[in-house]
């Protein structure tokens, strides 16, 4: 006679074994998905502002090495102009 809870147990564990690295992968798939940065493009980004709104009013601005230089964004790749404006554009709140 066979004992039904050892092949459960084993159904678990083969299961297991199969289902933990495929989630592995899928965690690291999405952290280096939310890593990337979208291209100018994809954002549809300008060196200048749109309605009064720039980059250095914006949350995902990071700074450059002083108010007038370039920097950097988090959401777009590449140099950003404090100056620019882009369709992600969010107010910072402070
Ligand atoms: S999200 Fe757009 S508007 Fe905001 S800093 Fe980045 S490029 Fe500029």
């Amino acid at each position: 006679m066979r004992d039904s809870s050892n092949d459960l147990s084993r159904r678990n564990f083969l299961s297991g074994v199969v289902v933990l690295p495929a989630l592995a992968g899928l965690v690291l798939t999405q952290t280096a998905t939310a890593e990337a940065k979208g291209s100018q493009a994809q954002f549809k980004y300008q060196k200048t502002p749109s309605n009064g709104k720039k980059c250095s009013q914006c949350k995902f601005f990071v700074k450059g090495s002083s108010a007038t230089a370039n920097g950097s964004c988090t959401l777009v790749a590449g140099t950003i102009s404090p100056n620019g404006w882009c369709i992600a554009y969010a107010k910072q709140s402070s």
